[in-house]
């Protein structure tokens, strides 16, 4: 992922002559950053474009792949391998170093925080299979939305993608419809059972699948049974998670959401990586 977690953890994978691929989508949390005062360097300060731009041109030297692409899934493959899934195609890495700032897409709808668990869920791969049957909802209009959708096409009787007053995705599939009213508020007693929209209509559902905007580190994690805490991904000082192979550096594990704090971790990421990698080829 292309900020300064990913991009230095490319650096050292890269220079210790690794086949390294950086997937970006969204700008980075430092394209926002308008002057950076407090980093190493740069004795009058830096924008944080150019300073996310000087990043990209560093990595581009180095030959680093970098694609501009939608991750919308991640699934473990055969072999310890890892399919990373984005809008244009598929990629089959032996590590996977998530990167991917400081991003939440909890929706501010009445009644959602409360009913996650019971009814809410953020993971179609995770929890499809409690709605076999059962008429569903998906809340968003992206890529994400629809790769959810996807996976639990097969599994839902019925489901309606909830666009929440947002332009209609494309899809096609007989058992999906695409409902762009604005959602008010969802409710029910001991699971959701309803939701109700601004025109003061109703609709009855038996569960929903958030997947707003693009998806970030806890939804990737919770695919890949990755720990997390409060959208955190728990790394260790090595920045190992708990699935083998799999990292995780920058604003994504919590603590100072600073490019200094992401420069370190990447770092780390890049370099345990390696290691893993080289003790896997040693096993063969
Ligand atoms: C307004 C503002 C001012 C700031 N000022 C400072 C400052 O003065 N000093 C300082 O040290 N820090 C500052 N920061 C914080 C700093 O920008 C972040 O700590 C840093 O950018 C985090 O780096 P990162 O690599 O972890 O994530 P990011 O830089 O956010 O990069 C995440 C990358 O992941 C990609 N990504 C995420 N999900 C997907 C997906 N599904 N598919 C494909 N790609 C994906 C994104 O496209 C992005 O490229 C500021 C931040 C903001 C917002």
């Amino acid at each position: 992922m292309l900020g300064p977690a990913g991009v230095t953890a490319g650096l050292y994978t890269k220079r210790a002559n690794l086949n390294v691929l950086i997937i970006y989508k969204e700008l980075s949390g430092l394209e926002k950053a308008d002057v950076i005062e407090n980093y190493y360097g740069f004795k009058n300060g830096i924008s944080g474009e150019e300073l996310y731009k000087t990043g990209i041109e560093q990595a581009k030297n180095l030959d680093i792949d970098i694609k501009k692409e939608e991750v919308t899934n991640i699934q473990i493959g055969e072999n310890k391998n890892y399919k990373v899934i984005t809008e244009n195609g598929i990629y089959h890495t032996k590590t996977l170093i998530f990167a991917t700032g400081n991003k939440r897409n909890t929706p501010k709808i009445k009644g959602i925080k409360e009913f996650e668990g019971k009814g809410i869920s953020y993971c179609a791969v995770c929890d499809g299979f409690f709605y076999k049957n059962k008429d569903i909802a998906v809340l968003g209009n992206g890529n994400y939305a629809i790769s959810e959708t996807n996976e639990l096409i097969n599994i839902a009787k019925h489901i309606t993608i909830l666009t929440d007053g947002k332009e209609a995705p494309e899809i096609r599939a007989d058992n999906v419809d695409i409902d762009t009213r604005k959602i008010r508020e969802v409710r029910g007693n001991k699971k959701i059972e309803e939701i109700e929209f601004e025109d003061n209509s109703k609709m009855k559902t038996d569960g929903i699948f958030v997947a707003l905007g693009v998806a970030g580190s806890s939804e990737f994690a919770k695919k890949l049974g990755i720990i997390t805490n409060k959208d955190k991904i728990i790394v260790n000082e090595n920045m190992e998670t708990n699935v083998p192979g799999v990292y995780a550096c920058g604003d994504c594990t919590g603590g100072l959401l600073q490019i200094s704090k992401s420069v370190y971790e990447g770092t780390k990421a890049g370099l345990q990586a390696i290691k893993y990698l080289k003790k896997q080829n040693e096993k063969v």
